[in-house]
């Protein structure tokens, strides 16, 4: 997993292998994350989040990534960057 500041630093050198995850457990059906960045995060029928698709994070996300994981009020976003999961 990596932090806000971790994600911020891959985002801008262009490394980004990184990919958002939304922990089931955690998820408390708040929307944030839905609002901040509608293009990666799908709501269900009952508000709970969902990642869509599996393409890492692009540029143009950087600071909507971020706010999503920061803001999430249940913590239940986490950056992964593809180096660290092998
Ligand atoms: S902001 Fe967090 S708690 Fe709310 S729907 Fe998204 S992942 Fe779930």
């Amino acid at each position: 997993m990596v932090d806000s500041a971790r994600l911020n630093r891959c985002l801008r050198d262009g490394s980004s292998g990184v990919r958002l995850h939304v922990d089931p457990t955690k998820c408390d059906g708040y929307g944030v994350c839905a609002e901040i960045l509608p293009e990666v995060f799908k709501l269900d029928e009952w508000g709970y989040a969902s990642v869509e698709g599996d393409a890492p994070l692009d540029a143009a996300m950087e600071e909507r990534a971020v706010r999503a994981v920061a803001e999430c009020p249940a913590k239940a976003i986490a950056a992964q960057d593809s180096e660290e999961e092998s």
